[in-house]
């Protein structure tokens, strides 16, 4: 398979003809060759993406048209969803049933934002002025950079693309360099669904020249980022060339609640897919598990018992619950990161290593690693792993277990599992982070903003809010009597 990068209506190779081979994590076979732009490529695009939004006819375009196209776009990818969740899982290895759920997802978040594309229209508003009118209208906001990282590849761009488009954006998406097969895809997609040429267009390539292009670039009116926190501060600093509006979905260390009075069974399965789902490699990932003291050993002892069992694997065959890492690189982050952990003194109940399995060898696999005896001051309790490490602290009081959990640099999310809904309704309150869930771990759903408090990010994607970041707000005023001020006499 040998792809190219979409700009301007064309498809293109790189202007310095460079490519990149496409690694399946599984077993290092080359899947894919793609063309691998720069900055000459990033910056051809984001002229394309300007002359579009220029000439107004996308912005211009009725909103319910700009929908019908966004959900042309949802329909074809229900209608490839087979295909894409294959490309996804060659791509990423998680297992085809995730991808799949993944793809339904997007499809979803595409005929969301179809549907809200004429709805947000403005509103008239009660003006303190005699003989006045007032009214808000939306606008869209122009060019938009749109950056995504490797773990939801096609899920974080359908996030950006989806809104963009149904806003009157014009847009340079760029991947992220080692998965963009998805995102490719459903650019072919987008020509078959009608979207005009210029206003949706996609450069591949590293992120410090092709990303970095997206965020300084003086043409570029919007940069939405979705990745690590020390990407997103660099991309914060670089947008203020031209004061760019900013959107940031960065990452998390999220906290886990196990209360005494919880349903035991389902906080158990529910905490071992809050860790351990995807590899860890879910920026909402429950990491880590504060739990009530009395339940420790009792806890522990399931979780141990059922994280064992993980089957992991390849992502094509049916008895696998999990892929493996994305990468060698990454793999060996979450290997210093334990052996951080143990230096710390927290103790490893299980995992820690890479599996023994010949089949496996090939693969950046790493065992699902449960640490105990954590404390708030650990690295390896305070900063994002992303992988299949689970640290477990304990707690004694209500009081105490909220403290815990916001004793992170991070908000983006949390849950709470309790019989007690009083009490859960009360520690909502006073949890810092843009999601909680109450006796539930990680659904999400494109009505819903997602989105951090603290150095989680800035902004929201998906719901209403979702669709507010890719617009910008008009105040007109029309005075119905003019007359003469006489102001100055
Ligand atoms: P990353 O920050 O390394 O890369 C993300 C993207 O940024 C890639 O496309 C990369 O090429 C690009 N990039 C890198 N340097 C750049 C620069 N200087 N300028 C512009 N672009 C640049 O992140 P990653 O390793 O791909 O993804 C994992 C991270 O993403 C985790 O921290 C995770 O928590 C976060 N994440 C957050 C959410 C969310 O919704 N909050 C969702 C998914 C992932």
């Amino acid at each position: 398979m040998r792809l190219q990068m979409y700009i301007d209506g064309q498809w293109v190779d790189a202007v310095d003809d460079e490519t990149r081979d496409i690694i399946n994590p599984f077993n290092q076979e080359v899947i894919a060759t793609v063309a691998e732009g720069g900055e000459k490529d990033a910056k051809k695009a984001v002229a394309a993406a300007r002359r579009a939004f220029d000439n107004g006819a996308w912005a211009t375009t009725p909103a319910s048209e700009r929908g019908a196209i966004v959900h042309e776009i949802g329909r074809l990818i229900r209608s490839s969803r087979q295909e894409l969740a294959e490309l996804e899982t060659l791509d990423t290895g998680k297992t085809v049933s995730e991808s799949l759920d993944d793809m339904d997802d997007i499809a979803n978040v595409f005929i969301y934002f179809a549907g809200l594309a004429d709805k947000e229209g403005g509103e008239v508003i009660d003006s303190p002025i005699p003989d006045s009118e007032s009214k808000v209208v939306r606008e869209p906001v122009g060019v938009c950079g749109q950056i995504t990282p490797w773990n939801y590849p096609l899920l974080q761009a359908a996030w950006k693309l989806a809104p963009a488009l149904a806003a009157g954006n014009t847009l340079v998406m760029k991947p992220s360099e080692i998965t963009p097969l998805t995102t490719v895809k459903v650019f072919e997609l987008f020509e078959q669904a009608g979207v005009p040429t210029g206003v949706a267009n996609l450069v591949l390539g590293p992120g410090n020249t092709a990303g970095a292009h997206l965020s300084e670039s003086t043409d570029v009116d919007l940069i939405s980022f979705t990745g690590g926190m020390q990407t997103g501060k660099k991309i914060m600093q670089a947008a203020s060339s031209n004061v760019k509006k900013l959107a940031l979905e960065l990452g998390g260390k999220n906290p886990n609640i196990i209360f005494a009075d919880a349903d035991f069974d389902v906080a158990v399965d529910q905490a071992l897919n809050a860790a351990f789902f995807h590899a860890g490699q879910v920026c909402s990932a429950g990491a880590r598990v504060l739990v009530e003291s009395s339940i420790h050993d009792a806890f522990i002892d399931a979780l141990v018992n059922r994280a064992k069992h993980i089957k992991l694997g390849n992502g094509f065959s049916e008895e696998t619950q999990s892929g493996p890492l994305i990468s060698a690189e990454h793999r060996e982050k979450v290997e210093t990161y334990v052996a951080i952990g143990q230096e710390e003194g927290a103790k490893l109940a299980l995992g820690g290593k890479r599996p023994e399995a010949e089949e496996l060898h090939q693969g950046f696999f790493y065992l699902p690693t449960i640490f105990t005896n954590c404390t708030a001051d650990m690295r390896i309790v305070q900063e994002e792993v992303f992988g299949p490490v689970l640290t477990v602290e304990t707690f004694e009081t209500t009081e105490e277990a909220v403290a815990k959990a916001n004793d992170t640099i991070y908000g983006l999310a949390g849950a709470i599992f309790t019989a007690d809904i009083a009490k859960a309704e009360n520690v909502v309150t006073q949890l810092r982070m843009g999601t909680v869930w109450i006796n539930d771990f990680h659904p999400y759903f494109a009505q819903a903003p997602w989105g951090g408090y603290k150095q989680s990010g800035i902004g929201r994607e998906l719901g209403r809010p979702g669709l507010e970041e890719y617009t910008e707000t008009k105040h007109v005023f029309r005075n119905i009597k003019p007359e003469p001020l006489e102001w100055f006499k």
